[in-house]
């Protein structure tokens, strides 16, 4: 059920380093070259769903836009339901929203008011591709609690450990990262 260093090395080096993207400074994290490489894709794929398929969850939530990718395909694994976490102005029905902090300014997520409300007692699993600073993931979080849900867990296909966003996160739900990033 855990993967082998020598697995994680194999994902980790399916990930490609982009210098100065978005802005000068940032290493951005391409995804891209994991899901179209099918070994690895499919390595990871199948790793979160043995990991996840005794605890029982109702839901996968994906944070807008590549934990979409991510969540969307495990929730299929597993035969549960998607909810999308997405920037604000992008869902149609009524929302619940969360505002977080950026380096500079403010963000804002939102879920709609009635994403669980199918199932008694929602277990949901939030999935994202990378935890940095760890905002996003809390306001997330805290979106799922508010509207009934119990977020049972935080999964993050990479965290950047040098910026230990995983602390405050940790205080609302369990964390996993797949590849922990120095
Ligand atoms: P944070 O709220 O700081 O934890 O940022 C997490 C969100 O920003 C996630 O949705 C990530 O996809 C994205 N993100 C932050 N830093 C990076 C990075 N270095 N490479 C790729 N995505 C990033």
């Amino acid at each position: 059920m855990n993967l082998s260093q020598e697995q994680i090395n194999f994902l980790n080096h399916s990930i490609r380093d982009i210098p100065d993207f978005p802005k000068p400074g940032i290493i951005f994290k391409d995804i891209t070259t994991l899901l179209s490489n099918k070994d690895a894709y499919a390595l990871l794929m199948n790793h979160l769903y043995e990991k996840y398929s005794s605890y029982n969850l109702t839901h996968i939530a994906g944070i807008d836009a590549r934990g979409f990718i991510f969540g969307a395909a495990l929730a299929q694994m597993l035969g549960i339901g998607f909810v999308p976490i997405r920037k604000k102005g992008k869902l149609p029905y009524t929302t619940v929203s969360e505002k977080y902090s950026l380096e500079y300014g403010v963000d804002e997520v939102e879920i709609h008011i009635d994403a669980f409300t199918q199932v008694e007692h929602p277990k949901v699993l939030l999935i994202d591709d990378l935890i940095a600073t760890g905002g996003t993931a809390y306001a997330a979080a805290n979106l799922i609690n508010k509207v009934g849900a119990e977020c049972v867990e935080a999964c993050f296909i990479m965290g950047l450990t040098f910026l230990d966003g995983q602390s405050k996160l940790k205080t609302l739900t369990n964390v996993y990262t797949v590849i922990g990033v120095d």
